[in-house]
């Protein structure tokens, strides 16, 4: 199981998109959410799109492997959906901030997380805004939280910069399969 983490607006989830293309035999992990969709995105696909209540339920049941609050939002990982991949054999990544990730680490450390850094601060607001999703307070809050996000770097042992996309998702790729390869030579003996 792979965690990709770090701030909002750092490109995890375009990285991740070029992976899955080099790697298609990763299957990335369907979140839960309280956000509302943004144009586009699709319910199931994007994310599971639910209603506060219905989260709140999820996490009384004990259904989340981790959860966090968000922006205002709630976000969380249920267990059906790892397990299906995981009982089939695949390889899973989960997209999280770093409270999940560091939750995640804790109940399954044998998950190898990634921390991608941005190249500045000023680059991460650069790409907040040209994504177009948030509304300038938006932004300035994810830019407030992301200032505790950076913070926790260190507490990763694999960090990528994605300063050049395509640097940076060779590198991301190179972390995925080194850890795929130490994986099956452990098994095979
Ligand atoms: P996250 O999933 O971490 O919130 P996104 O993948 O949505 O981030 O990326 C945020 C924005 O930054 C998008 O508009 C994306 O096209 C852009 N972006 C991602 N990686 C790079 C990069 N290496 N250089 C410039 N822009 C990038
Ligand atoms: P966004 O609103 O931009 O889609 O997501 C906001 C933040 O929540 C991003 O950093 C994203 O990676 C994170 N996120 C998405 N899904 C999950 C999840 O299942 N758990 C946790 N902890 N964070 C998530």
């Amino acid at each position: 199981m792979f965690v990709i983490t770090g701030p909002s607006g750092v490109g995890k989830g375009t990285l991740i998109r070029g992976l899955l293309e080099r790697m298609p035999e990763l299957e990335l992990s369907v979140s839960a959410t309280t956000r509302p969709p943004r144009a586009g995105e699709r319910d199931g696909v994007d994310y599971h799109f639910l209603t506060p209540d219905e989260f709140e339920r999820h996490v009384r049941q004990g259904d989340f492997v981790e959860h966090a609050t968000y922006s205002g939002n709630r976000y969380g990982t249920l267990r059906s959906q790892l397990e299906r991949h995981l009982d089939a054999g695949r390889p899973v990544v989960l997209e999280i901030e770093v409270q999940g990730a560091r939750q995640v680490r804790q109940a399954l450390p044998e998950a190898v997380a990634v921390f991608i850094a941005p190249p500045s601060r000023d680059a991460l607001r650069a790409r907040l805004v040209g994504r177009g999703t948030d509304s300038p307070e938006q932004v300035q809050e994810r830019m407030d939280t992301a200032e505790g996000e950076l913070a926790a770097r260190p507490e990763f042992a694999h960090v990528v910069v994605n300063d050049r996309l395509e640097r940076a998702t060779e590198a991301l790729e190179a972390i995925i399969r080194a850890a795929r390869g130490a994986r099956a030579k452990h098994t095979c003996r």
